[in-house]
């Protein structure tokens, strides 16, 4: 029976192990349903990771290897899924050895999250073979050394789809295009100069798929503009971005989903709606980049250190967080007051010129300008010591 288990292997699921062990806590469990540990980064080639954690610049499986390093003398058991979580820190497990259960003190969720499939965009047209995730993609290219297509067309211009068009560099082979239904890509500029000048990959905004055509193989696409419909001769297409949590666990079981983030809700020490469990990383909201994963799975091992020494408060005494106009989501969704100072985070629906309010019970306690993209993280710093007794937070823009 560890006292810790940690559900994922990746930037988040190992800084926390790594944490946990400094602190002195040595019978860690880390479950990783791959063959290997470190996440997402062990099939992204391009440099871009490792810089808030480790202050380097490192390829994902650099930066992959460098986290399973670092958290030498944790056990990690790899090929190892957690198919169910119970009240109290019970888990189910299916390994290469059958299934088992382990009961813990405290588990951490940190599954990290997945880019949204074909069949959940709800997209018309034929079946073929040829249409892919970026992650899918990737680990084709870079574990199976293969070449699925040469002339795709990237549906998406989040920062991962950059990722894709890297790899795409990496194989010698030139997307037809990349595709954007906004006005404007979805990622920081100058993504879409650097993919147009940089990498030879036209970037169409306004243009939305709607149709996919080919019987075994991918043959066209058909897309919609202001101009019209339009159909496109490529041989596969990347889906990339639309990313969801990989909440399915805490969805199934007994943990409280948060609608807006469709990860698990948390409190601002990392906790889930059942104490013994706490959530870090992607799995708490759509992706934000490792460094960010990281962070987040040392703080909530730091959380998950004074839980063991008895020394959290009650998880039941929080104040809940709500969003209101244009707000996705705010997350930690409960804070703890008298813990000093803490973060929510929230998103946009779309781009925001104008105001950030942060009301309590109506009263306005923080309000600031900003300039907000569905794709960036917005901060809203609270000291919880001069909350004494709200029995509401509402974030909202104006
Ligand atoms: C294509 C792509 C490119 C990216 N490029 C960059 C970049 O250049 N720089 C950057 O900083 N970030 C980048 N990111 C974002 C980065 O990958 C994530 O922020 C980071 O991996 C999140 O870490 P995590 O630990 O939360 O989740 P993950 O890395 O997703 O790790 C979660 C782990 O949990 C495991 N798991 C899930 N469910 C279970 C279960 N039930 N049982 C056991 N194990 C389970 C998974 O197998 C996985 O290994 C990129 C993401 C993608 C998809």
């Amino acid at each position: 029976m560890p006292q810790v288990t940690i559900i994922g292997a990746g930037p988040a699921g190992l800084t926390a192990a790594r944490t946990l062990r400094d602190a002195g806590i040595h019978d860690i469990l880390v479950l990783e349903r791959n063959p290997e540990a470190g996440g997402l980064p062990r099939f992204a080639a391009h440099p871009g990771w490792g810089m808030l954690d480790f202050h380097r610049l490192w390829s994902g499986p650099t930066y992959a290897k460098r986290l399973v390093e670092a958290a030498k003398g944790v056990t990690i058991a790899t090929n190892t899924t957690v198919t169910a979580v119970h009240p109290g820190g019970v888990l189910e497990v299916s390994g290469l050895d059958g299934q088992r259960r382990i009961e813990s003190r405290a588990v951490l969720l940190a599954a990290g999250i997945r880019e949204m499939p074909r069949g959940a965009r709800l997209l018309s047209g034929t079946r073929p073979w040829g249409v892919m995730n970026t992650g899918a993609f990737q680990e084709m290219v870079y574990r199976g050394g293969q070449l699925p297509f040469r002339r795709p067309m990237v549906i998406g211009t989040e920062l991962v789809s950059f990722s894709a068009l890297l790899t795409a560099q990496h194989l010698g082979i030139r997307p037809v295009a990349m595709i954007e239904a906004a006005p404007r890509i979805t990622a920081r500029r100058p993504g879409d100069w650097i993919a147009r000048h940089v990498l030879g990959v036209p970037v169409r905004t306004g243009t939305r798929l709607t149709r996919i055509e080919g019987l075994d193989r991918v043959e066209a696409v058909v897309v919609e503009h202001a101009g019209g419909t339009e159909r496109i001769a490529c041989d596969g297409v990347l889906l990339t971005g639309r990313f969801v949590p990989e909440a399915a666990l805490a969805r199934a079981g007994h943990l409280d989903v948060d609608h807006g983030t469709a990860g698990p809700a948390i409190d601002t020490l990392w906790r889930c709606s059942d104490p013994a469990y706490f959530a870090a990383g992607n799995v708490l909201r759509p992706v934000e980049h490792s460094g960010a994963a990281a962070l987040e799975g040392r703080d909530a091992a730091r959380s998950i250190i004074r839980a063991l020494a008895g020394e959290l408060p009650p998880s039941d005494a929080t104040v809940p967080v709500t969003v209101a106009g244009g707000l996705r989501y705010a997350y930690p969704q409960r804070v703890v007051l008298g813990q000093g100072a803490t973060q929510l985070y929230a998103r946009v629906l779309q781009e925001h010129r104008g105001r950030l309010r942060l009301m309590a019970d109506g009263r306005t306690i923080l309000d600031r300008v900003i300039h907000a993209l569905p794709e960036r993280r917005i901060r809203i710093p609270l000291d919880t010591n001069m909350l004494t007794s709200a029995s509401r937070l509402t974030a909202e823009l104006a």
